[in-house]
C-alpha cells in the first residue's frame, strides 16, 4: 500500500502568498487543505493551481479569528484525512493608520486575525501535529514585525507577536520533534501590497531593497517549502527573512 501523504493546512490560501505556498507543498507531495473565508471563486482557482502541478487537496472555509469555526474545521479535516502534519499560519490583514487615527476596533480586528487566528489554528491542530512524526508549523510574520513601520501600529504589533509565539512554541513542542518557525517576508507582489504601496512610494521602496525588486509570492513559498521539508528537521524557533536584503 502506498504511504499516506502528509497533510498540510494552509490558512488564507485562496490567493497571494498562501496560494503559492499551497502549490509548492503540493508539488512536494503533500495533501493540501486550502483555507479561505469568502472568495469561493478564488479558492477554487487556487485548488485548480494545486491540481495543475499534479497535487491534491481540498478547500476548507472558516474565519481564523473565530475559534469555534477553527475547532470545527480542524476536527473535520482530521476526521476526513486522518492526520494533520503541517500548519502554515498565513492568513492576515492590514488595517493601516497612524496611531491617532487607529480605531480600537481596527486594532482589535488586526490582532484577532493575524495573531489570535494563528493561536486558534495552532491550538486546534496541536494534538494532530504532536502525533505526526514530522510535525511542522510555519508562521508568516513580516519585516514590519521586526523593524516597525509608521502607519502600521496594529499590524506590526501582531506580526511581532507571531515571532514571540513562534519561539515559545518551538520550545514547548520540541520534545515531540515538532518544529516551529517564522518567515518574515519583505515587500511581496500581492493584492495586499498593491492596495497599500503604489506610485512613488513603491519606487522609493524598491530603491531601499538591495536586490532591487519587490519579491514574489513564490520567493516566500520556497522558504516555507524548505522549512516544511525533511531538510529542515534540525531548524526550529528561527526567523527566516525573505526580504531581498531590506533588513539584515
Ligand atoms: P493577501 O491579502 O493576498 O492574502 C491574505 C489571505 O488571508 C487572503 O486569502 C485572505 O482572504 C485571507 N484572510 C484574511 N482574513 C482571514 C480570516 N479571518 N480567516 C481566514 N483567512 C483570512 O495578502 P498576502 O500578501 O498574500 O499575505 C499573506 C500573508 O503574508 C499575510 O499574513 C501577510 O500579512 C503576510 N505578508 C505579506 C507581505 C506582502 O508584502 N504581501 C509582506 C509581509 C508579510
Amino acid at each position: 500500500m502506498p504511504e499516506a501523504k502528509r497533510v498540510a493546512l494552509v490558512t488564507g490560501a485562496s490567493r497571494g502568498i498562501g496560494r503559492a505556498i499551497a502549490t509548492a507543498l503540493a508539488e512536494d507531495g503533500l495533501f493540501v487543505v486550502l483555507n479561505y473565508t469568502a472568495n469561493e471563486a478564488a479558492a477554487h482557482e487556487a485548488l485548480a493551481a494545486v491540481k495543475s502541478v499534479g497535487g491534491d487537496g481540498v478547500l476548507s472555509k472558516f474565519d481564523v479569528s473565530n475559534s469555534d469555526q477553527v475547532d470545527a474545521a480542524v476536527k473535520q479535516i482530521a476526521t476526513e484525512h486522518g492526520r494533520i502534519d503541517v500548519l502554515i499560519n498565513n492568513a492576515g490583514i492590514a488595517i493601516d493608520g497612524l496611531l491617532l487615527r487607529t480605531k480600537k476596533e481596527d486594532w482589535a480586528r488586526t490582532l484577532d486575525v493575524n495573531l489570535s487566528g494563528a493561536f486558534h489554528c495552532t491550538k486546534a491542530c496541536s494534538r494532530y501535529l504532536l502525533k505526526s512524526e514530522t510535525g511542522r508549523i510555519v508562521n508568516i510574520s513580516s519585516v514590519v514585525g521586526e523593524q516597525g513601520n509608521a502607519g502600521q501600529v496594529s499590524y506590526s504589533a501582531a506580526k511581532a507577536g507571531l515571532i514571540g509565539m513562534t519561539r515559545t512554541l518551538a520550545r514547548e513542542l520540541a520534545s515531540r520533534a515538532v518544529t516551529v518557525n517564522c518567515v518574515t517576508p519583505g515587500f511581496i507582489e500581492t493584492d495586499m501590497t498593491n492596495k497599500h504601496v503604489q506610485g512613488e512610494v513603491r519606487e522609493a521602496l524598491i530603491k531601499q531593497i538591495p536586490l532591487g525588486r519587490i519579491g514574489s509570492a513564490k520567493d516566500v513559498a520556497e522558504a516555507v517549502r524548505f522549512l516544511v521539508s525533511p531538510r529542515a528537521s534540525y531548524v526550529t524557533g528561527q526567523v527566516l527573512r525573505v526580504n531581498g536584503g531590506l533588513l539584515m
